[in-house]
């Protein structure tokens, strides 16, 4: 589902270059769960973000399913990120003044899905995190662990093949962050393919596989 090879990314510091991303190469199959683990500053959001399309590698091959990411044009990346991936966030990202359930409609507005659909969509996303009831409640009202679960409802709204969540339970006490889990193992049962970045063992112990990460190289 995820081949990388060869994947180098640098950024520019003033006239020199830092490099973040060396030579990474990642295997991810359909249906694994997977935590990338690895100290602060090692490169484990930069990886996540070229994984999920949001930023690209300077050199090395990519291909996510069939498509070679290298090859396709902005536009296409854009669907690809509505249509094939889910995002969550470690600070949730909602719209703070909208409802629950027009923030998880959002992605599939995007997308170009009627109303009506989009109403029954949402409504069931947000039944599978547990908060059908909160739907008319808006972000500000609810607690960080009712957030993410709006967020994780709104990852899985237009039914991607994978989920990729940057420190998923990061702002979250140990009860939500069970909870969160709790969601992911059931996403991931019902085949959804899951890469999620944390640095707390106790969270990557959920995951199937754990791929280390240092110094912007993947050691294990
Ligand atoms: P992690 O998520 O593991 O903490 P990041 O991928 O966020 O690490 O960052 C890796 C390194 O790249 C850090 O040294 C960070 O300062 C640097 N970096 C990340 N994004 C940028 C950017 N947009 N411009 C310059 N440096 C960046
Ligand atoms: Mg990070």
């Amino acid at each position: 589902m995820i081949h990388m090879k060869g994947i180098t990314k640098s950024y520019r510091m003033g006239t020199s270059r830092v490099a973040v991303l060396n030579n990474v190469e990642v295997e991810i199959e359909k249906g694994e769960f997977i935590a990338i683990m690895g100290p602060s500053g090692s490169g484990k959001t930069t990886l996540m973000n070229i994984i999920g399309c949001l930023d690209t590698a300077d050199r090395g091959l990519y291909h996510l399913g069939r498509i070679n990411i290298a090859k396709v044009s902005e536009e296409q990346l854009a669907g690809i990120r509505n249509k094939m991936l889910g995002f969550v966030f470690q600070s949730f990202s909602l719209i703070p003044r909208i409802t629950a359930l027009r923030n998880v409609e959002l992605p599939m507005v995007y997308a170009g899905v009627n109303e009506n659909v989009r109403r029954n969509r949402a409504l069931a996303a947000l039944t599978i995190v547990g908060l059908k009831n909160r739907a008319f409640h808006t972000p500000t009202e609810m607690s960080g662990g009712q957030q993410q679960r709006v967020a994780i409802a709104r990852s899985i709204v237009n039914n991607p093949e994978i989920i990729i969540a940057d420190e998923p339970t990061g702002a979250l006490d140990t009860q939500n962050s069970l909870e969160v889990m709790r969601i992911f193992e059931q996403l991931n049962s019902s085949g959804k393919t899951i890469v999620m970045v944390t640095h707390e063992e106790e969270i990557a112990a959920h995951a199937h596989r754990i791929i280390s990460v240092r110094d912007g190289r993947v050691i294990n």
